[in-house]
């Protein structure tokens, strides 16, 4: 498969012929695989890959595609800012008439075309978490010096709380002996 000069297969691929289905009768059915490295499906969009069934099915009004699509994206760890990719199951379940409506979100082309990268795209943007961890258990960044603690411990920590502990072990030394 071609991919463009930034490493990513554009978003032509998911633009499919389908204009034989629209002169066929309705209940007719087209299936097909999606196996598809790194995307780009918008402008906006990547992913990491494109893996799943797409099924076109006729209906009275156009075409209804229906699918559960496999995907990853790339993210920004949440505590550590290491980037991370996050899987992603994406169900489609939309209907793309075959005339222009001013009520419809999504319409196939006069040429026969369903373009199916607007409706992934809304629906990876829909699927994607607010919070992402790179794993459960991220330290995350010292809030002192900005070294990501799941590398490595840094001195801010112990130079931090070294001079309270001093003075909290003063205080306790000098009430447990009020005698003295
Ligand atoms: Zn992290
Ligand atoms: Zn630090």
């Amino acid at each position: 498969m071609n991919t463009s000069s930034n490493g990513y297969v554009p978003p032509r691929v998911l633009k499919f012929q389908l204009g034989f289905l629209l002169e066929g009768t309705r209940g007719q059915i087209s299936e097909t695989e999606l196996d598809i490295p790194r995307l780009r499906v918008a402008e906006d969009v990547t992913v990491d890959f494109l893996r799943g069934q797409l099924r076109f099915s006729r209906t009275s009004r156009g075409i209804l595609v229906q699918g559960v699509l496999r995907t990853a994206i790339c993210l920004e760890c949440s505590r550590c800012l290491t980037e991370t990719s996050v899987a992603l199951e994406i169900q489609l379940e939309e209907l793309y008439l075959a005339q222009p409506s001013p009520h419809a979100e999504f319409t196939i082309g006069e040429d026969g075309i369903l373009d199916l990268s607007p409706l992934l795209r809304q629906e990876i943007i829909l699927e994607t978490p607010i919070v992402a961890l790179c794993k459960p258990d991220c330290l995350g960044l010292c809030s002192e010096c900005g070294q990501n603690l799941n590398e490595g411990t840094c001195s801010c920590r112990a130079e931090a709380i070294d001079p309270r502990l001093a003075a909290l072990k003063a205080l306790r030394d000098k009430l447990s002996k009020p005698n003295q």
